[in-house]
């Protein structure tokens, strides 16, 4: 964000619609910003926090809606996307499957994807599905950004080291990380500052 911008208070996220298929994606061109974490990292709670919404992600929650891409308006312009929740470590192999063939179509073909956020508990981080994520963003050139949220259940020490830690290993050329709590509004306004700058559609030059 410019320094002469003034950050909003929270991004004041509507429900737009739910989409099963890329094909029923809205058929624009704006920026969509995408939310991805396994189960119980608290992308949910990460989503109410930043929109100030509370029945934002309850919206994704909904029975039917829970293994379909969903998409929010923004007044910035662009769209936050809230992707289905990857499921449990039990879940079986064939529901994690699909998972990933369904939600690897949306991140290989939508071409106005312009950032991914990536949620995970700071006290499991980079489990194997967070690992894909990285990766996938890393060959895709995908700007990336990770959030190590419930940050309040570590003590200060362990949350500086936890933050230490994931930087060294995965930060830089397009990563970035930082300490997050869903319930506290730690490091909201990072978040919050990272949107503003991926939501706005970008002006052509030259009318
Ligand atoms: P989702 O499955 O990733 O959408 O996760 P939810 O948002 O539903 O959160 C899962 C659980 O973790 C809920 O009980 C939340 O209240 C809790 N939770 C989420 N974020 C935080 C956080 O930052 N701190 C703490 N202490 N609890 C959190």
């Amino acid at each position: 964000m410019s320094e002469s911008a003034v950050r909003p208070d929270r991004i004041d996220a509507t429900f737009l619609k739910s989409a099963p298929s890329l094909a029923e994606c809205p058929q624009d061109a704006l920026p969509e910003v995408a939310f991805a974490g396994r189960s119980n990292a608290g992308k949910s709670s990460v989503l109410n926090q930043v929109t100030g919404n509370r029945r934002l992600a309850r919206a994704s929650k909904t029975p039917g809606r829970t293994q379909l891409l969903n998409f929010f308006a923004t007044p910035l312009g662009g769209r936050l996307v809230d992707l289905p929740g990857y499921g449990y470590a039990k879940a079986a192999k064939a529901q994690q499957q699909a998972w990933r063939t369904h939600v690897e179509r949306y991140l290989s073909h939508r071409v106005n994807l312009v950032a991914l956020v990536l949620v995970m508990d700071i006290r499991h981080p980079f489990e194997p599905f967070d690992r894909f994520i990285v990766d996938w963003a890393r060959s895709a050139h995908l700007p990336l950004h990770i959030l190590l949220n419930k940050a309040d259940k570590l003590r200060h020490g362990a949350r500086v080291n936890a933050l230490r830690e994931a930087t060294r290993s995965i930060a830089g050329g397009g990563i970035s990380i930082q300490l997050f709590s869903a319930e506290t509004g730690l490091g909201r306004e990072e978040l919050i500052d990272r949107l503003c700058v991926w939501l706005v559609p970008p002006t052509r030059e030259g009318g």
